[in-house]
C-alpha cells in the first residue's frame, strides 16, 4: 500500500460523515471531520489533509466560503464540493471559486472514492515537479504561453501559473487542436468526460472565465482562448 492519505470531511450532517469515513476508510485513506465551516477551515489549514469533500449548505460558514478563503491563503488543496441535486448554480459557483471538482448528492460511492483517487494523485504529480525544472521541460505553445504536460505546469513569460485540474484540462485539450472550434457540448464530452453530459454547459463558460483571467494578459480581449460566436472555443494560434 502506498503512504496513507488524508481526507478532511467538512459535512453537517452526521449519517453523510460517516458513510464517507466508512468506505474512505476501508479504501485506506485517513479521514478528519469537522461538521461546520469554521471548524472545516481551521482543520484544512492545521491539519494540511490531501483533499477535502466540502458540503455547501454549513453551520456558520457555507462551503464556498471555506473554499474562497482557502484559495486566497494561496492553499492549493484538491476540492470537491458536495451538492446538493436541487442546487443547479452552486456547480457553477463552486467551479468559480476554485473547487476542483464537485458531486451531485446522492452519489455513488465508487464514483466518489474513483475522484478522490483521482484528484489526490494529479495534484500529488503537480507538487511533485519543482518548478525551475517544470519550466525547463515546457514546451511554447503559443506567445509566452508554454505548459509541460509531464508536470502538468502552465508558465506565461516564464512565470507558473495556477490552475485547477479541469482548468488545465480544458487549456491542454484546447491547445492541442489549435484552430479547432469545440461546441460547448463537445467540451463537455471531451473534457469533462466522466458524469457531466447532460449537466449545464455553463460550466464551460465559468471555466473558460476563469481560464482567461489567469493566462491572459487582459481577459477582456483574449489572444489564447476565443470564442467563435454561436459555435464555441478554440485555441488560436
Ligand atoms: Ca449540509
Amino acid at each position: 500500500m502506498n503512504e496513507q492519505k488524508t481526507v478532511l470531511i467538512v459535512e453537517d450532517e452526521k449519517n453523510i460523515v460517516d458513510i464517507l469515513r466508512f468506505n474512505l476508510m476501508r479504501e485506506n485513506y485517513k479521514t478528519i471531520e469537522a461538521y461546520d465551516g469554521e471548524d472545516g477551515l481551521e482543520k484544512a489549514r492545521t491539519e494540511n489533509p490531501d483533499l477535502i469533500l466540502l458540503d455547501v449548505m454549513l453551520p456558520k460558514m457555507i462551503g464556498f466560503d471555506v473554499c474562497r478563503q482557502l484559495r486566497q491563503e494561496g492553499n492549493n488543496v484538491p476540492v470537491i464540493i458536495l451538492t446538493a441535486r436541487e442546487e443547479e448554480t452552486d456547480k457553477v459557483l463552486g467551479l468559480e471559486i476554485g473547487a476542483d471538482d464537485y458531486i451531485t448528492k446522492p452519489f455513488s460511492m465508487r464514483e466518489l472514492i474513483a475522484r478522490v483517487g483521482a484528484n489526490i494523485r494529479r495534484s500529488a504529480m503537480i507538487s511533485a515537479a519543482g518548478s525551475a525544472a517544470g519550466e525547463d521541460k515546457a514546451m511554447p505553445v503559443s506567445g509566452d504561453l508554454s505548459i509541460n504536460t509531464d508536470s502538468h505546469q502552465v508558465f506565461r513569460a516564464g512565470k507558473a501559473i495556477d490552475l485547477t485540474q479541469r482548468e488545465y484540462e480544458l487549456l491542454t485539450f484546447l491547445a492541442s487542436h489549435p484552430n479547432k472550434v469545440y461546441s460547448r457540448v463537445d467540451l463537455m464530452e471531451q473534457v469533462w468526460n466522466y458524469g457531466y453530459v447532460g449537466d449545464d454547459v455553463r460550466t464551460v463558460d465559468v471555466t473558460v472565465r476563469r481560464l482567461r483571467e489567469k493566462i491572459e494578459k487582459d481577459p477582456a480581449n483574449p489572444v489564447y482562448i476565443l470564442t467563435r460566436r454561436g459555435a464555441g472555443y478554440y485555441f488560436a494560434v
